[in-house]
């Protein structure tokens, strides 16, 4: 190791300035457009003098893999985050989503959460730690991959079928953790242990198509309201699975809405409903409602083209989101009995994109230093694991039995509703203690 401390202010001003040029590249899937943010980091690494290899499954879906060899042969770590972002609705922000800009000791912009700011971290612990002159055991993977935001078949899956062997390791650090809580008490963060699976789903309507001033009674815009209003409505049993007891029982200790043991009979689906609606923090009522049953959200719709046209067919989309021991098949059944049972009529349920729950253990060295690092750098923290509603490209290692887990430092939960939603920002302060945790985790643990 080379003897001289990291200036952080330096390291700071570096990455704020790094962040707000990654946001300014429009990565927006679709269409993506992802090579021109791998290209981005592949300059910056230049700079450093490290080589890396850019992958394009298809002309403009760029993808990103370079390494820190270490004095071994295998692989140890991937630090992993995808470059796409989801679109904007541009009028609905207070600043221009890709603008990057940096106010109040925020830096904003699409992806300043979901997950630019991440890659930014691992991009400056990795260049970090090679600055430093630190000699790894085992070689450290980064990787920014395409088309996450879209079911990831042109990012992580085209690369797990092509370069299988680049993407190999026994870790990965990856997106989907990070957002705590603050309760006085403690500062909880969140690490990803566990993400619920995906299942999209398109329902078609067929009708009698017409005049819309002869109106008829089988209007399939009709039946698609209903069966939207119904899905909307639905409310899915609450399963205690094991992601969702270590993720209550984990806040249970540390909350402060209420007794330990009250708070923990979220864990009895027949209390459940009404501990949920005692909880002050909205946020929280929803990340643990989603922790806690199988989701139904209608998200798009296609009906009719012209206002005096009665259309023939319809069609709505739904984004499922299941617990592990669900199915997509299951999810496909219960859409259908709910809308038999609002008499919705001629509809048909096609599945468009599905991912299965995946999990790893925390019972592991590199969950621990996670805990203990945090630690020092804040000594209000509490690690916690947790399960995403969302998916992540975590999936597709822990199906081949690599170990992921999602840590990204974002100490508020409001965070979580910017992430798809509008005004996305992140505080500098967490994204500088984002690039010192894993800084001094990896140099711990790849040692
Ligand atoms: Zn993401």
């Amino acid at each position: 190791m080379s003897a001289h401390a990291i200036e952080w202010n330096a390291v700071e001003k570096e990455a704020v300035e790094l962040l707000s040029r990654y946001i300014q590249i429009n990565t927006i899937n679709p269409p993506g457009n992802e090579i021109e943010g791998a290209r981005f980091l592949q300059k910056v690494l230049a700079t450093e003098g490290i080589p890396c290899e850019v992958f394009e499954s298809e002309k403009g879906r760029g993808s990103l893999i370079t390494q820190f060899s270490g004095s071994g042969s295998i692989p140890e770590i991937i630090l992993l985050h995808h470059i796409d972002v989801v679109p904007v609705e541009e009028d609905k922000w207070e600043h221009p989503p890709l603008s990057g800009v940096v106010l109040n000791g925020e830096i904003w912009g699409r992806g300043a959460l979901d997950c630019k700011s991440l890659g930014i971290m691992q991009l400056m612990a990795f260049v970090l730690l090679k600055r430093q002159g630190f000699s790894p055991e085992q070689h450290i993977v980064l990787a920014a991959t395409a088309d996450e935001e879209a079911g990831s078949v042109k990012g992580a899956e085209w690369l797990m079928q092509h370069v299988p062997e680049k993407l190999n390791a026994r870790w990965v650090i990856n997106e989907g953790g990070g957002l705590g809580l603050k309760t006085g008490q403690s500062n909880l963060h969140f690490c990803q242990v566990a993400e619920k699976g995906v299942c999209w789903v398109r329902i078609t309507f067929q009708g009698k198509p017409g005049h819309g001033s002869l109106p008829h009674g089988r209007n399939c815009v009709v039946e698609m309201a209903k069966a939207i209003e119904a899905l909307a409505e639905h409310r899915s049993p609450f399963v205690i699975t094991e992601p969702a007891e270590q993720f209550i029982s984990g806040i249970a200790r540390e909350q402060g809405y209420m007794p330990a043991a009250e708070f923990r009979e979220l864990l009895d689906p027949a209390q459940a409903e009404a501990v949920l609606a005692a909880i002050p923090e909205p946020v929280l009522q929803l990340v643990l409602n989603a922790c806690l049953r199988n989701t139904f959200t209608p998200t798009v719709t296609k009906a009719g083209s012209k206002t005096n046209v009665i259309p023939g067919e319809c069609f709505c989309e739904i984004d499922c989101r299941m617990l592990p021991g669900t199915t997509p098949e299951d999810m496909v059944m219960t859409i259908e009995q709910v809308l038999r049972a609002k008499g919705c009529r001629n509809f048909s349920i096609e599945i468009l994109h599905s991912s299965i729950p995946t999990a790893s253990a925390t019972s592991t060295p590199l969950y621990r230093l996670f805990e203990s690092t945090l630690k020092k750098h804040d000594p209000k923290a509490q690690l916690i694991p947790y399960m995403s509603s969302g998916a992540t490209d975590s999936r597709f290692f822990r199906e081949r039995g690599i170990v992921a887990y999602g840590m990204q430092m974002e100490s508020s939960l409001t965070s979580m509703e910017r992430m798809h939603g509008h005004n996305e920002r992140i505080a500098i302060e967490n994204l500088v203690l984002g690039i010192q945790v894993l800084y001094d985790t990896l140099q711990e643990f790849c040692k």
